[in-house]
């Protein structure tokens, strides 16, 4: 039955689990969008005064790390903009809008068509992150801060460069917000039935955020230098009657989960098989 196929999509098979301890190695600011209490551009703060890490942020430098990744893996990333990067991917508005018709009789052709075209137009990084007509993969939570009650926030100037003669602008001083080195959280990350494409691409953005990138704002002055450790892996196989049984009758979050061992070991056949 072609329905059948469709539903056997949607249910849940697997689930990856990574955990991480991310530490910044430099200041770092994830901006709150507003004035902080002593400076122009406050940093993202909760209630108690503790920096966020918050998991949209992670999600977004994840998707552009595997972006940056994905023709090495033989992968396909539209950017979001199917002109600049010759991928056509439902994710790019002025694409889609083109296409709305044609996805449109697709749908009007039942579930099964509206599957295969969506299954057809989405690029690599998006069947893992998600566009507009298909549900993300994965998952980030929240980074829970570690330490004591308060990180403290410093408050550093900057400048408004005249782009022509790349000197400072006369009187136009600014300062900003920043959080100290060495903030850590916890990172939990979850991934929902994942192809081999999406581990690659995930395996391949760990080994680099192992040995260090950056996130945040004003990353070109070399604030939010950060770097993975204590990567853990976890996950359940729905198929394995051991694992399913685990799954279904342990109460905590945290011991449903079979522990995958190494995740160097787990993801380097993976890459091994993916790059071309
Ligand atoms: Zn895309």
């Amino acid at each position: 039955m072609a329905s059948s196929t469709v539903a056997d999509g949607l249910r849940l098979r697997e689930r990856l689990q990574v955990r991480a301890r991310l530490v910044f190695d430099t200041a770092w600011r994830i901006g709150s969008g507003r004035e902080g209490p002593t400076s122009d551009l406050g940093v993202l703060l909760d209630a108690a005064g503790r920096p966020l890490l918050p998991g949209s942020s992670l999600k977004g430098k994840l998707r552009s790390t595997c972006e940056a990744l994905a023709p090495a893996l033989g992968l396909r990333a539209c950017l979001l903009n199917a002109a600049a990067s010759g991928v056509f991917c439902a994710s790019d508005v002025g694409w889609y809008k083109q296409q709305r018709s044609v996805y449109q009789s697709a749908v009007s052709q039942g579930i099964e068509a509206q599957w295969a075209w969506i299954e057809q137009n989405t690029c690599d990084v998006c069947k893992l992150f998600g566009s507009p007509v298909r549900a993300a993969r994965l998952r980030f939570s929240d980074g829970l801060l570690e330490g004591g009650p308060l990180a403290p926030v410093q408050v550093r100037d900057g400048v408004v460069l005249d782009r022509d003669s790349h000197t400072a602008a006369a009187g136009l001083k600014y300062d900003y917000e920043t959080v100290v080195a060495g903030t850590a959280f916890r990172i939990t990350l979850d991934l929902e039935n994942p192809t081999e494409t999406d581990k690659a691409l995930l395996g391949a953005a760990l080994f680099e955020w192992a040995a260090g990138s950056s996130l945040g704002g004003f990353t070109s002055r070399g604030l939010g230098r950060f770097h993975l450790e204590e990567i853990r892996l976890w996950g359940v196989n729905l198929d394995d009657p051991q694992e399913r049984i685990r799954y279904l009758t342990i109460p905590s979050p945290d011991e449903k989960l079979t522990d995958r061992g190494s995740w160097q070991a787990y993801f380097q056949p993976i890459l091994d098989r993916a790059v071309p």
